[in-house]
């Protein structure tokens, strides 16, 4: 069996799991952590407080600074899309192209680490390889979150990530990050034919919701003059408001889903500030002075950080090396890049397929694509057994 083959064998196990963000992804894990065993490798399933679902951070090699962490999210988007011409839960394969919930996004590369790591086996590594395989990364990266807080313990530090989401084999380093937030207004209800006996939540939610899209203009300016993002500039976003009952009602309620997508912290800063300063100083006590009850309230949905590039970053001279690269890209969809990255390791994302075909039905890797992971994580894994101390 050529390692193609055996690759294309793990991914038709591995779109086997339906593992569904939110749902357990206990089996996958297994399946996962039993393939590394195998290879020597020391386990670390890293579980959620209710036992349902599961991190794994595996380590190859000697447990000391310095290592390579190969990185994956194992939950998948449901495939309830109707249009599907073949169960999402089981590898099709037609010409070319291998179809299924996850063959892009990502296991795809989870089955070609797996695969290339059999090159590891009764080596003497210097260096440690390690397998990062998260839950949860499409609904606000929480499995990563979780997998950092637990890596800051280790008593070593690995330096180099690679992220194989789906970029065609492109180097990534540099994505926008991916903040999401709910801020609902809450005032008293009352017959509308007297506005001043109740406080319409509607009436300060859309001040608010102005102020954000005033803050959005300010942002445009702020772009650098190199920054790589398409825009360039960060930007905000109200994508739902939801409040009041009828139209003869003050509305005693208001939500509003709104977004940022911040190309660098000061930005991010810069709206959460600003919004934070215009409800405490203007808004809240304008509705306090009229019911003393009324009240602002912000949850963060999620924020997941961007991709920063750096000047100085391994993690892309190395793949710029096996790649035969000069060019390095721009993503637009968020990634875990960013939380590793914040732990000062050297990230880029690169992997097989196309995000175009993620997140829809019929999707599909080709095994072409596959097969130039495949070779690429040989390749690096191959020179990682040589490097020395
Ligand atoms: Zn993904």
């Amino acid at each position: 069996m050529t390692t193609l083959d055996k690759t294309i064998s793990v991914l038709t196990d591995l779109i086997g799991y339906p593992s569904v963000s939110s749902e357990s992804n206990l089996d996958i894990i297994n399946y996962l952590s039993d393939k590394i065993k195998s290879l020597g490798g020391k386990i670390d399933i890293i579980k959620t407080a209710d036992n349902k679902q599961a991190n794994i951070f595996a380590t190859i090699g000697p447990e000391i600074d310095g290592g390579i962490v190969l990185s994956g999210h194992t939950d998948v988007v449901p495939a309830k899309e109707l249009n599907w011409n073949s169960d999402p839960f089981k590898l099709t394969r037609k010409d070319d192209l291998l179809y299924g919930r996850g063959s892009c996004d990502m296991k795809g590369f989870i089955a070609s680490t797996i695969v290339a790591a059999e090159i590891l086996k009764n080596k003497n590594l210097n260096y440690p390889v390690h397998f990062s395989f998260t839950y949860d990364e499409e609904i606000g990266c929480f499995g990563a979150r979780h997998l950092i807080k637990e890596l800051k313990k280790y008593k070593y530090k690995p330096s180099i990530v690679i992220i194989g989401e789906p970029t065609n084999m492109e180097i990534i380093e540099a994505h926008k990050g991916d903040c999401e937030y709910t801020t609902c207004f809450h005032g008293i209800e009352g017959h509308a034919s007297n506005p001043e006996k109740g406080l319409s939540a509607i009436e300060y939610g859309s001040l608010f919701t102005n102020k954000l899209f005033e803050l959005g203009n300010e942002l445009k300016k702020r772009a650098p003059s190199d920054s790589p993002f398409n825009p360039p500039w960060t930007t905000v976003q109200v994508g739902k408001i939801e409040g009041g009952v009828a139209h003869n009602v003050i509305a005693g309620q208001c939500s509003i889903d709104w977004e940022m997508r911040p190309i660098n912290e000061e930005d991010k800063k810069f709206v959460k500030i600003n919004l934070f300063k215009y409800c405490q100083n203007k808004l809240l006590p304008e509705m306090q002075s009229k019911f003393a009850e009324a009240k602002i309230a912000t949850e963060i949905i999620g924020e997941i950080p961007g991709l920063i590039p750096q000047k100085d970053n391994q993690a892309r001279v190395i793949m710029q090396d096996l790649l035969q690269l000069n060019s390095t890209g721009v993503i637009s969809f968020g990634t875990e890049a960013g939380i590793f990255q914040e732990m000062n390791m050297d990230v880029v994302v690169c992997g097989p397929g196309s995000i175009d075909q993620a997140h829809k039905a019929n999707e599909f890797v080709s095994i072409s694509e596959l097969d130039k992971c495949l070779q690429n994580l040989l390749k690096l894994l191959d020179q990682w057994t040589k490097k020395s101390i």
